[in-house]
């Protein structure tokens, strides 16, 4: 498991006033019957990388669930559209909101199911 120190930063509870990050695309996770957009969002406060995987369950829709983690900037070019899931549940810990959970965060860990 992938050990991640929390630091109480904005990102790791992000509401709808954190802005401090910019955001690059890394493409849709293009699993059948999974409509997610993954992207990359670097916090400007910890500079810490996030990796951003957002779900919904139609396509073309917007997310109405998404899971970020942490990533290492040498394990950051590691990570692609189809292996993000996954390296999502290796983590010790991630943070997870949207629509979907009445717009609150929490954190979370191990499986992601879209139940
Ligand atoms: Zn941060």
């Amino acid at each position: 498991m992938i050990k991640i120190q929390k630091l109480g930063c904005a990102c790791e509870k992000p509401t709808s006033s954190y802005t401090e990050f910019r955001t690059s695309e890394l493409g849709t996770d293009q699993t059948p019957g999974i409509h997610a957009e993954v992207s990359i969002q670097q916090c400007k406060l910890c500079q810490r990388i996030w990796i951003c995987y957002a779900v919904n369950p139609e396509e073309n829709a917007p997310a109405v669930r998404w899971y970020k983690g942490i990533v290492s900037k040498k394990n950051r070019p590691q990570i692609t559209s189809e292996n993000a899931l996954a390296y999502l549940e290796s983590v010790e810990w991630y943070v997870y909101g949207g629509e979907a959970f009445e717009n609150t965060t929490a954190f979370g860990a191990g499986k992601i199911s879209f139940g």
